[in-house]
């Protein structure tokens, strides 16, 4: 799900060495990315059976955020790219709509708008209440946000979060067990040298999940990076409660630990993240859960079984549109951040993109 910016000029990397490639290759990626985006408009325009556009974001953060500087790109978008594209959707004609609301419309074989646009937030980020949440109410666009249960009213930090905050330190300055662990998953990066840039640490974290999440975890909690004063980054109950009030935002399941599934070999293990997320997050007074959100898209049988039997309905990492006849278990969406999604024609060229080549 992380944007390549080399995707489209990869059939002319064997001769970019040459000046002059490199003067036109910016060209080329605006042409390129016009194209696609005249093709995911045109797809749009033309949709000949009611279709269901999934948009998904995790962090919402203004440019000037601190927290920029501390998270992966491909999580990241400013109010203005929320902003930019609910009103592209709205100046297409399209119907915001709850997801759980057009699937239970589905299933009773009710009639569905042409183009329904539903919108989701992945792991529950405090920022998605400062800054989108009133994004949406000034649009009334309904949207449903995936929370993972035991970070809730925590200041606990996400694995990959982590990592960040100790390699994009001077090393001397990291944990000497952590740094040395770390450094077998660093691959080429200058571990040893300086810290990492978020695009290197996004790198070693890739490297990472070549490992289970509990592991991972593990390791981490031998030490952390100091902090003056922690600062709560995942949405508390609060919050939950007052966007539930306003009728516009739901719930979801995004299992209690953001474990990737597929990792979990153990049965009981792998439904207590499944099915009990439902039970930690209805004890919260925020609704029915009905939907789940697979981590990272991973998946096995039978955490499909588990997951069948506890929702209606499931969020994939697969890109795509939805129809009716999609299964409610496979729903596919667009990932937005500021690197595919900044502005109109990088909206559509991404839509475009996962259209054509799909
Ligand atoms: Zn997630």
């Amino acid at each position: 799900m992380r944007p390549n910016k080399s995707d489209c000029i990869k059939p002319f990397g064997v001769i970019s060495g040459t000046v002059g490639i490199l003067m036109i290759k910016k060209p080329l990626k605006v042409f390129f990315h016009s194209l696609l985006s005249v093709a995911g408009w045109l797809k749009l325009k033309t949709l000949q059976k009611p279709t269901l556009v999934i948009l998904t974001y995790h962090r919402i953060l203004p440019m000037d955020s601190k927290f920029r500087h501390q998270e992966q790109p491909g999580m990241i978008a400013s109010p203005d790219t929320l902003q930019c594209h609910l009103g592209l959707f709205r100046s297409l004609g399209a119907s915001f709509v709850d997801l759980e609301d057009w699937l239970n419309r589905k299933s009773a074989g009710s009639q569905l708008p042409k183009l329904a646009v539903a919108i989701t937030f992945d792991d529950g980020w405090r920022d998605n209440y400062t800054y989108a949440f009133p994004i949406l109410k000034a649009f009334e666009a309904p949207a449903t946000i995936f929370l993972v249960s035991k970070y809730l009213d925590t200041d606990r930090v996400f694995w990959p979060e982590q990592v960040i905050r100790h390699v994009t330190i001077e090393p001397q300055k990291r944990p000497q067990a952590i740094h040395e662990w770390l450094r077998d998953y660093a691959g080429s990066l200058p571990f040893d040298d300086r810290p990492l840039t978020i695009e290197e640490a996004d790198v070693l974290i890739a490297n990472l999940k070549t490992l289970d999440d509990q592991t991972i975890l593990e390791q981490l909690e031998r030490s952390t990076v100091s902090e003056e004063e922690p600062v709560r980054q995942i949405l508390n109950s609060k919050e939950l409660v007052e966007m539930h009030s306003s009728g516009l935002i739901r719930f979801g399941a995004h299992t209690r630990q953001h474990f990737r599934l597929n990792r979990l070999t153990d049965p009981l293990a792998l439904r207590n993240e499944i099915v009990l997320c439902k039970d930690d997050l209805e004890a919260l007074g925020v609704g029915t859960i009905s939907l789940f959100c697979y981590p990272n898209g991973d998946i096995t049988n039978q955490g499909e079984r588990f997951v069948q039997e506890a929702y209606l309905g499931a969020c994939t990492t697969k890109n795509g549109i939805n129809l009716a006849d999609t299964s409610p278990y496979n729903l596919k969406r667009f990932n937005f951040h500021d690197g595919n999604g900044r502005s109109r024609r990088l909206c559509f060229s991404t839509i475009g993109r996962s259209l054509i080549f799909a």
